[in-house]
């Protein structure tokens, strides 16, 4: 055949793969297999070819789990862009974010969550989304939702229960912005429940607040001072401190601004 004397090379009544010269034929053992003499055998472009279909399927599967597990974790798809790479990694609690992922393992062990609390700014919602999509990455399952999105879906519910189980079977749960929530006896209720489940399952959780910590040291309504106590016994307390994101972006159109200001107000002097 034509087709094949561009692909092989008969030798000693064997096929050979002109690319890499190894025989895509071996015989049988002395007699043969069942009447056969030879058998076919994969050159190193076969095995090569094999590998890297082998290694794409891994990885559309990879992207495939990764992308379905990030549609399950965020609420909003913006979310999905907050990511290590994408922040400013001179920020000390950036870098603590970024240890938490890198320690994952252990943390998930000893059952170590975060408490990111900022009473002003929105840095701590992005910390923890920044947290979540590098665990993503690495199939963890993660959920970000917050009190008001948990106690809306769970009031029409007739099993409240198998809501709360679900949301304590994400290999990490992050509740973002604790104490925004309704202050009901009815809220306060479902917000203990979710948080005393999570924490009786052994898995991580991150909590972020615009409570400050002393505040949550020292409530005295009763409601109240088990959930954050329940909080304080499994998670980390790091203060989000300094400028936000969304007041760094504006002091820096500020700065922008300013320059520009400066080389008009500079071009305005030069032309008098
Ligand atoms: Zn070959």
């Amino acid at each position: 055949m034509r087709e094949e004397n561009t692909m092989y090379l008969v030798k000693d009544g064997l096929k050979y793969c002109k690319v890499c010269g190894e025989p895509k034929e071996a015989y049988f053992p002395a007699g043969g297999f069942m009447g056969m003499k030879k058998h076919s055998r994969q050159c190193a472009c076969d095995r090569k070819a094999y590998e890297e279909e082998q290694r794409y399927f891994k990885e559309k599967e990879h992207r495939e789990l990764v992308s379905r597990n990030t549609r399950i974790c965020f609420e909003e798809s913006r979310m999905e862009e907050w990511t290590f790479e994408n922040a400013d990694m001179s920020d000390a609690v950036m870098n603590k974010a970024k240890n938490y992922v890198e320690s994952w393992n252990k943390m998930k062990r000893n059952h170590i969550g975060l408490l990111l609390w900022e009473p002003v700014g929105t840095g701590k919602s992005y910390v923890s989304g920044c947290i979540a999509n590098a665990l993503l990455k690495q199939e963890v399952t993660v959920k970000m939702t917050n009190f008001n999105t948990i106690i809306d879906d769970i009031f029409p519910l007739a099993d409240k229960t198998e809501y709360i189980n679900a949301l304590a079977s994400y290999e990490l749960l992050i509740i973002d912005d604790l104490g925004v929530e309704r202050n009901s006896e009815y809220a306060l209720g479902i917000v203990f429940s979710v948080i005393d489940r999570r924490i009786r399952s052994g898995r991580p959780l991150i909590v972020t607040t615009n409570l400050p910590l002393k505040e949550l040291k020292n409530e005295t309504m009763l409601e109240k001072k088990r959930i954050y106590d329940r909080i304080l016994e499994m998670c980390t307390p790091i203060y989000v401190g300094g400028t936000s994101k969304r007041e760094k972006i504006a002091s820096m159109k500020m700065d922008k601004a300013k320059k520009m200001l400066e080389g008009a107000e500079r071009r305005m002097n030069e032309d008098e």
